[in-house]
């Protein structure tokens, strides 16, 4: 159920110049992929092609053998800032890509209501976004994004806005709620160290192009390879 995604001599941009250029890259089914790169390097870009929000001017993005076109439910987003409907509960937000799929009521409520619990939301169903700190909307964003099992997750910058200890809880949130999917993830961040916390693998853009892709030994555990964790970050800095 896991999905593979193939970037294949991929060029993206908007106007003029293109921002990426002939990028070839395969994202493995089921790894944590982190995307790193300077600001205006193209992170967002990338991922919107993976989402099927950005046709590409050349190449294509490649998803089970078949092209992506549109967006998909299989690819669910997480945003920086906040996409949610703010006239919407927290229930109401998370139910509505279930909703969208058409399941039942009674499904959309029971498994709404386990993943608002699994982020730590139980009991503040019936809030609006405006009630809720910007640590608990990024709680109802995942939360909304996972329910819909969905067999890719694509995240662009999910916690760049969050204060330094509210990260931290989100990204140990985000590393126990992966445990459980078999979700492939394409995570953006500018952030090297959220990178090597995450990743199975980290792909460096620069100039219009991926610089490097750094396979992450012992992913998504800090208390081993201290050492070669440093060696990475050293790395991936002077490709920045
Ligand atoms: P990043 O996410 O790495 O900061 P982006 O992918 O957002 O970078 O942007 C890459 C380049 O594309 C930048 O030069 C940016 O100005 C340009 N760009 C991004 N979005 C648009 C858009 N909608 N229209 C025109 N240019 C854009
Ligand atoms: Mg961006």
């Amino acid at each position: 159920m896991t999905l593979g995604i193939t970037m294949e001599s991929l060029t993206l941009g908007y106007g003029r110049g293109p921002v990426l250029r002939d990028v070839d890259l395969a994202v493995r089914p089921g790894e944590v992929l982190v995307i790193v790169g300077a600001s205006g390097s193209g992170k967002s870009t990338l991922l919107r092609a993976i989402a099927g929000l950005l046709r590409p001017r050349d190449g294509r993005v490649v998803a089970d053998g078949a092209e992506i076109t549109a967006t998909s439910g299989e690819r669910a987003m997480v945003f920086q800032d906040d996409a949610l409907l703010p006239w919407r509960t927290v229930r109401g937000n998370v139910e509505l890509p279930l909703r969208i799929r058409g399941w039942s009521k009674a499904r959309r409520r029971a498994v709404a209501e386990e993943w608002i619990a699994r982020v730590g939301l139980a009991g503040h169903e019936d809030r609006l976004p405006r009630e809720l700190s910007g640590g608990m909307r990024q709680r109802v964003q995942l939360a909304r994004a996972l329910a819909g099992a969905p067999r890719a997750v694509l995240m662009d910058e999910p916690f760049g806005a969050l204060d330094a200890q509210t990260r931290a809880g989100m990204q140990a949130l985000l590393l126990d709620v992966l445990r459980d999917t078999q979700a492939t993830v394409v995570f953006v961040t500018h952030d090297v160290d959220e990178a090597l916390l995450l990743a199975d693998r980290v792909v460096v853009l620069g100039h219009g192009a991926v610089r490097s892709v750094i396979d992450v030994p012992c992913p998504r555990a800090p208390a081993t390879g201290a050492a070669d964790r440093a060696g990475l970050r050293a790395q991936i800095l002077k490709e920045l």
